[in-house]
């Protein structure tokens, strides 16, 4: 999992909290059968408040730094992975990592940002790249008619 969580750099979350809520993050995903092998975290957001975290990233999506280390560390392929993501972010991410299939969900901060999500995709070649599902569970439901996936 990769989760931009600039909280931390405005000054509004701690890594306790953020930890705290990964945890839970963790423990529904789990229940859905989707186990977490790692969560990356960037912090940063140019406009944060404490310092060390103020900074402009490539770690932040649609940075997809973190992507590129989740794979390197767990021996797999983009092209053989699936994005599920809320916000334009995630899926921008996941096109540029070349993944085999950006899921948008309308769940969390889905629903409004699907007009961009839209949007957006209907400037692609290959608007296709972009899923859209109502929820993750949709999106799971979803990917499992993929073949190919890890
Ligand atoms: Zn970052």
């Amino acid at each position: 999992m990769v989760t931009n969580q600039s909280g931390i750099a405005r000054g509004r979350l701690s890594w306790d909290d953020v930890r705290a809520v990964n945890a839970e993050v963790e423990r529904r995903l789990r229940k859905l059968g989707v186990p977490i092998a790692e969560i990356l975290v960037c912090p940063h957001h140019p406009d944060g408040v404490v310092k060390e975290y103020a900074v402009a990233c490539s770690c932040r999506k649609p940075g997809i730094e973190l992507h590129q280390r989740a794979l390197l560390r767990h021996g797999l392929s983009a092209a053989r992975c699936a994005v599920v993501g809320d916000k334009w972010d995630d899926i921008g991410a996941g096109l540029a990592l070349g993944a085999a299939a950006s899921v948008h969900v309308l769940t969390g901060h889905g629903r409004s940002n699907r007009p961009r999500v839209l949007r957006e995709r209907a400037w692609l070649e290959n608007p296709a790249a972009v899923m859209l599902a109502t929820s993750l569970a949709d999106a799971l439901a979803r990917l499992g008619t993929l073949t190919g996936l890890s």
